[in-house]
């Protein structure tokens, strides 16, 4: 598996059916909408960063598809990527994103008080609640392109900011190359840590480069506020706890963020937003709020419904396994979260969430006293 994109400017000096992709076995949104025409048209282009449209695609590429989910397929290395190589990625979010538009406009609500209920989803079912987001600082690379010197420009940077929240968000960075394998391995079995760069989707696109340079994990005093800092986005803010109080996971999710993001405007570093695409992020499939709301929910009976899949569509929620998105359930513990992040808030978002896991913890409630759920299952949108 590569660990990063090569430049060749010899690729020119063929054809671009010589240079063209074997894509014939491919299930990805990116093998779906590139086509010769629109390689050839692209190929020579490039960011001014120097990102190429084989540098956006090289992931899917290389990973013709996932066991447990429908991927992507393509990145981006740098804010610019986007406009450069719009063809490409236009019909792929909107794909992704369902059926959102080049005119489309992205809205934000980060007001926690606009959430409905959320504070009694059943404990006994929902184990864990959990949102987190990426957030891009404008003017360096993402990380599938960011050169070292970006990468810890990110960090340092990243680190000031957070290091001046008080109260509440008060807390430490902890860098991965100063953890002991240890207590690495503990962060990422009690769910607080990304993963090691184990993901061929994350090493494919370049993600993994140098790692764990300028990689690390900063968190409040009791772990409930966790910011990742140069794994898959510049950064991912996450607020996570036990339970199923997701009221006020948000809650502390908005207030947080918020913070943060004023912190980065006021040092004269805001993050990459836009109109139309809101938070612009590595991955497609988080343009908008780059929200991912979830909860770790034990659904033993409805999980062998026939209807399974079909129930979470219909809610707009996707599924992952217990340790996360290259994971299977373990003890019918599944990540239940909302699938869509374009053309709807934060608000509306984990709303779809909430309401979504409670109807189907009545659900697994019912299948266990041995009761039909027919009537309860929600019409096609
Ligand atoms: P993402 O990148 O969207 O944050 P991943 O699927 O890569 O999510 O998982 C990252 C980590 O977060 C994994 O350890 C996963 O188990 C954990 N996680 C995700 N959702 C929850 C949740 N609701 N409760 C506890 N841990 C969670
Ligand atoms: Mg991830």
């Amino acid at each position: 598996m590569p660990f990063g994109n090569t430049h060749n400017k010899h690729k020119l000096n063929f054809k671009p059916e010589e240079e063209y992709p074997d894509l014939s076995k491919h299930n990805n949104h990116m093998a779906k909408a590139l086509t010769l025409e629109l390689y050839k048209k692209l190929r020579d282009k490039e960011t001014p960063s120097g990102f190429t449209l084989d540098d956006v695609i090289q992931t899917g590429v290389d990973n013709p598809g996932h066991p447990f989910i429908m991927t992507v397929g393509c990145v981006a290395g740098d804010e610019e990527s986007y406009m450069v190589f719009k063809e490409l990625f236009d019909p792929i979010i909107q794909d992704r994103h369902g059926g959102y538009k080049p005119t489309d406009k992205h809205k934000t609500d980060l007001n926690h008080e606009n959430l409905k209920g959320g504070d009694d989803l059943d404990p006994n079912y929902v184990l864990s609640s959990r949102v987190r987001t990426g957030r891009s600082i404008k003017g360096y690379a993402l990380p599938p392109h960011c050169s070292r010197g970006e990468r810890r420009a990110v960090e340092k940077l990243s680190v000031e900011a957070l290091n001046s929240l008080t109260g509440e968000f008060k807390g430490k960075y902890y860098p991965l190359k100063s953890m002991t394998e240890q207590e690495q391995q503990q962060l990422i079995d009690d769910h607080f840590l990304f993963d090691k760069p184990v993901s061929p989707l994350l090493l494919a696109s370049g993600m993994a480069r140098d790692w764990p340079d300028a990689r690390g994990i900063w968190h409040n005093d009791n772990k409930s506020f966790l910011v990742w800092v140069n794994e898959e986005d510049h950064l991912r803010v996450i607020s996570m706890e036990k339970g199923g109080n997701m009221k006020e996971v948000f809650r502390r999710f908005c207030v947080g963020l918020q913070k943060i993001e004023e912190i980065f405007k006021k040092a004269g570093h805001p993050f990459m937003w836009n109109e139309h695409l809101g938070y612009v992020l590595t991955c497609p499939s988080n343009l908008g709020t780059g929200l991912r709301g979830g909860v770790h929910v034990k659904l033993a009976h409805l999980s062998k419904h026939p209807k399974f899949e079909e129930i979470l569509t219909r809610l707009r929620l996707q599924k992952r396994g217990t340790g996360g998105v290259d994971t299977a359930a373990v003890g019918s513990v599944f990540d239940v979260s909302n699938a869509d992040r374009l053309g709807s808030s934060e608000v509306e978002q984990v709303q779809l969430v909430v309401d979504g896991v409670k109807l189907m913890v009545e659900m697994e409630k019912k299948l266990e006293k041995g009761q039909s759920i027919d009537d309860m299952i929600p019409a096609q949108k």
